[in-house]
């Protein structure tokens, strides 16, 4: 075979462990395993996602409806943009594989920053563009450097706000800064997977009518928790989403992915309490952290990277605890972890496990 030559250097990404694979391996029982490696939702899905998916069931022999109307009408007025300036991935890493279809060749490069989310650079490596990567500051995008960084080539600029793995925020300065003086070639991807976290978000959406290079990224994985059915969306104008629409999937977004979806948003309830499940969560472990020594990474997020010595062998020994966590070396963070804000039992656990194994 004639494999595509992109192909040879490639990473494959590595997921999060899941509770059963590592139940097995360890000989544990799954219920002493607690996960805390892939930004999930420690409350679990809305009861009304359940409730939807289990109503769709006995539908799922039709094709899913290609359009998503009914949640594409409900989000678009939940969010006061049109229908037509949305469009869903399944997951929002496909609406990343959209961009690039879209817009990277050869010839091309993207931006990101150190640290960033390790999907931008895949997915530009298999389009065969090259990859600009500015370094962070305190761990955070750099995103005067990031603008300074653009060439001619370039056709995307990938930022995430927070960052994931970091949990760094970019002011709203900096970032309608970036976002104001973008050149017209270029794309800006503002990847908004934990908006929903944030106490007082920059609201970019009101830029859409009027930068057609402007790609706001959001999911329902993280604060909807529904990230075992794959529902993402980008938010742009009109025309841009006209464009990605004809690289997408017509069934790409599942019957029970929708239906779940739509119920997730009305449920409010939820939605706050999982804030205040993460608020509690983060002071926890910042001050315990601070308690121990630990130096950690500030976080707006649903997850917090500290610097634990040997990562690898530290995610090791808490997975032999039933602590799944995230080692950080494919970041070039060898010395960290990631560790996903989880109930306060889970977190209880996993710091006391921390504490002791230092
Ligand atoms: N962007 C960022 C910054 C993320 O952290 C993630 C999830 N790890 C994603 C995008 C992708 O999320 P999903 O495909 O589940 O919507």
């Amino acid at each position: 075979m004639q494999l595509n030559p992109q192909l040879a250097d490639l990473p494959v990404y590595q997921p999060g462990r899941t509770l059963e694979e590592v139940a097995q391996e360890l000989g544990l029982p799954l219920e002493g395993l607690i996960k805390l490696a892939s930004n999930e939702n420690p409350l679990g899905p809305s009861p009304k996602s359940i409730q939807a998916i289990q109503e769709t069931a006995s539908q799922i022999h039709l094709y899913p409806d290609g359009n998503a109307f009914f949640l594409r009408n409900h989000l678009a007025k939940k969010l006061k943009v049109g229908p037509d300036n949305l469009i869903f991935g399944n997951g929002s890493n496909e609406i990343i594989e959209f961009v690039a279809h879209a817009l990277l060749g050869p010839e091309s490069n993207v931006v990101v920053s150190q640290y960033c989310f390790a999907i931008y650079p895949i997915v530009a490596h298999l389009a065969g563009a090259a990859c600009i990567c500015v370094p962070a500051s305190k761990y955070g995008h750099n995103l005067t450097a990031m603008l300074e960084a653009i060439t001619p080539d370039t056709r995307i600029v990938f930022v995430a706000n927070p960052n994931n793995p970091t949990g760094t925020l970019a002011s709203r300065e900096e970032v309608m800064n970036l976002t104001e003086n973008l050149p017209d070639h270029v794309l800006l991807v503002l990847d908004e997977a934990y908006f929903e976290f944030l106490d007082s978000p920059a609201n970019m959406l009101p830029f859409i009518s009027t930068k057609p290079n402007l790609l706001l990224m959001r999911t329902f994985s993280k604060i909807y928790g529904l990230a075992g059915l794959r529902v993402g969306y980008g938010i742009g104008h009109q025309d841009f989403i006209a464009e990605l629409e004809k690289v997408r999937q017509p069934f790409n977004l599942n019957t029970m992915a929708q239906a779940a979806a739509l119920a997730a948003l009305n449920d409010d309830e939820h939605l706050q309490q999982t804030r205040k499940t993460n608020k509690t969560g983060l002071k926890f472990f910042e001050s315990g952290f601070g308690a121990l020594g630990v130096e950690f990474v500030p976080s707006h997020a649903n997850f917090i990277l500290a610097k634990v010595g040997n990562g690898q062998q530290m995610f090791l020994d808490l997975q032999n605890h039933g602590i799944i966590t995230r080692p950080m070396g494919g970041y070039r963070l060898p010395e960290w972890i990631r560790i996903s804000i989880g109930t306060t039992t889970q977190n209880e656990r996993c710091l006391n496990a921390l504490a002791d194994l230092r």
